[in-house]
């Protein structure tokens, strides 16, 4: 009873979502703020210092079943710009380990289904040579430096950038491994993709199921209502056999602390060799 009420509402929030965001947003900014700053967090994005960090995603038996990173209900999420754990993690990656933002070199990025807190600072550095791309999902609206793009059939040549950004949404594609490629085709050589996906550390396989094509399916089957499998620790292997070599990173706990980071979540380097 619990999961079916939490799908009503899901699917509720995302009919209604173009009335309830800002409503959201407005409470949160007017009302909610000044009650959570504080010293223990601070927000790499915004810059926001707070005492505590507010609730994002939605709860379901499967996220809890398989112990899935970067899913499920958990506090994860930035009182001022709503940034969660997951951006936090890519864009700090980006400014502390990839210096993107230093300016010392022009670098040709692709960032689909962008984040806007990453983006904005992307878009600041006028060295970076920034394209967003998003499928355009019905029911949402995009900034307009963002451009219609299908992952399946990516609008550049080959070996085009220097860098690609794609966070968690490899698990709403159908045919991954085909994103995989066109990811692989438009990387430069000695160009590097970050991929990240939620994962279940207990899967030593992927669960995916043709069968379970109904929003409340997927949702029983995958834990959220327009995720087509649970990635398993074979994700790496998956990624290898499109040409990839993996580089997995983890933060140290000071810096998984002080941004309010998930301490269970990696970050997937996909590097294209020369
Ligand atoms: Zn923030």
């Amino acid at each position: 009873m619990g999961e079916y009420c939490y799908h009503i509402m899901t699917e509720l929030k995302k009919h209604l979502r173009s009335y309830y965001l800002p409503v959201k947003f407005f409470f949160q900014k007017t009302i909610k703020r000044p009650f959570h700053i504080g010293n223990k967090y601070e927000c790499p994005i915004c810059g926001f210092h707070a005492k505590d960090l507010g609730y994002r995603g939605i709860y379901s038996e499967v996220t809890e079943k398989y112990q899935i990173i970067g899913m499920g209900q958990r506090k994860a999420s930035c009182w001022k710009c709503n940034s969660t754990d997951k951006e936090r993690l890519v864009f700090l990656y980006l400014r502390d380990v990839e210096k993107l933002f230093d300016g010392t070199f022009p670098e040709k990025i692709l960032h689909l289904a962008p984040e806007k807190g990453i983006a904005r600072h992307i878009i600041m550095n006028k060295n970076l040579n920034y394209v967003c791309g998003d499928y355009f999902a019905e029911g949402y609206s995009y900034p307009s430096y963002v451009k219609r793009m299908n992952a399946l059939c990516l609008p550049f040549p080959t070996n085009q950038f220097d860098l690609l950004i794609c966070n968690h949404v490899l698990e709403h594609i159908e045919d991954d491994r085909k994103a995989m490629s066109e990811f692989y085709r438009v990387l430069k050589k000695g160009g590097k993709a970050i991929l990240q996906v939620p994962i279940s550390p207990i899967l030593p396989e992927t669960i995916e199921d043709s069968n379970a094509t109904l929003p409340s399916e997927k949702y029983l089957r995958f834990g959220q209502n327009d995720h087509v499998r649970i990635y398993g620790m074979d994700y790496k292997e998956r990624l290898e056999k499109i040409g990839f070599r993996l580089e997995v990173f983890h933060f140290p706990d000071p810096v998984i602390n002080k941004y309010g980071l998930n301490r269970r979540e990696d970050i997937y380097i996909c590097h294209k060799d020369l």
